[in-house]
């Protein structure tokens, strides 16, 4: 489930800094799509199933970005709706994980901004949150503590109880996402990753570095959602190996950091003898050095297969608190 691992070592030398960008060149970005989307499905395939226009449909507008992250018009042109729709559940169990960020920063999906619902028992009322404008409206349920005021600080820290998704789903939307931004040509030397799309259970076989990387910040926002994929500039350094791509995506308030299976080109440079090298500082989201201490870094296992809940702490400061103390229970 999560954890919580520490901040970046704020004693560290300068030179730590930027080291994520010292292994790491940027392969592919979702800002490189929003012109591009062709409606017409004519010469259209599929990079998901192989399939072409007319055999598979492309009426759907696929975003490369789902929209559970936040509306974007970054869409794809080699995604079928078959494939598009076969997706459908593993976007609604990733909406769950990531929704207490864009209800509390006011994120619009396709639907709106989110109304978030909190986890019960059957003997329980839901907690609620939804955005009105500027204002925050909470229903608290049956679990007070999921509030707690500080009135000197004019600060509130909420629980967020998610209901229950399953890791597993959210590994998918990633891995596919990545998949969409990879440079064609990466693509077809790396069929066996559209397998690990397909699979209904977690293949461990040394090919996935299975830990999702989340770095929750104060005082940032991603307007719209954007993803970036990453390339290792050398797959072997001294003694050890890094994936080959990673994932960076930004929402809300929120970076994930996704590294995708090992590539062919991993596999052909890969000594048993040499560790696996993760570069997960995450200074590649801010230049402010200060405001490393900033960002909260948490971990999701993500080769989890049965549903599982998160508690998400936040705290907000507010300008006034309207109490509507009305029971209706
Ligand atoms: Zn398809």
């Amino acid at each position: 489930m999560s954890m919580s691992v520490p901040a970046a070592d704020q004693n560290d030398s300068d030179s730590h800094i930027k080291s994520f960008y010292d292994f790491y060149d940027l392969a592919a970005s979702s800002d490189d799509y929003k012109v591009t989307y062709c409606k017409s499905p004519e010469n259209k395939s599929c990079i998901f199933c192989g399939r072409s226009y007319p055999e598979v449909s492309f009426q759907l507008k696929p975003h490369l970005v789902p929209e559970l992250f936040g509306r974007n018009n970054i869409l794809s042109n080699h995604e079928c709706d078959s494939c598009n729709t076969a997706f459908n559940f593993h976007e609604t169990q990733t909406a769950t994980f990531v929704q207490p960020f864009l209800s509390m920063l006011g994120v619009k999906t396709k639907k709106g901004i989110p109304v978030f619902q909190s986890r019960k028992k059957p003997d329980q009322q839901t907690s609620t949150l939804r955005v009105e404008g500027n204002n925050r409206i909470f229903n608290i349920g049956t679990n007070l503590s999921d509030i707690v005021y500080d009135y000197e600080k004019k600060s509130v820290r909420i629980t967020f109880r998610t209901r229950p998704f399953i890791p597993f789903s959210v590994y998918k939307v990633l891995l596919k996402m990545g998949i969409s931004l990879m440079p064609e040509k990466d693509r077809a030397l790396n069929p066996h990753l559209l397998d690990f799309l397909k699979v209904d259970h977690p293949v461990h076989n040394n090919v996935q570095h299975w830990t999702l990387y989340r770095y929750v910040m104060k005082g940032k926002m991603f307007g719209t959602p954007s993803a970036k994929l990453f390339r290792a500039k050398q797959v072997v350094v001294d003694n050890e190996e890094f994936p080959e791509f990673c994932l960076m995506m930004n929402f809300a308030n929120v970076t994930l950091q996704f590294f995708l299976p090992i590539t062919e080109i991993n596999a052909a440079n890969h000594d048993p003898a040499r560790s696996l090298h993760i570069e997960i500082h995450p200074s590649f989201v801010l230049d402010d050095y200060e405001r490393l201490k900033e960002i909260k870094t948490e971990t999701l296992d993500l080769d989890q297969t049965e549903k599982v809940t998160l508690n998400e702490v936040m705290t907000a400061y507010y300008d006034r608190i309207d109490r509507d103390t009305k029971n209706d229970g």
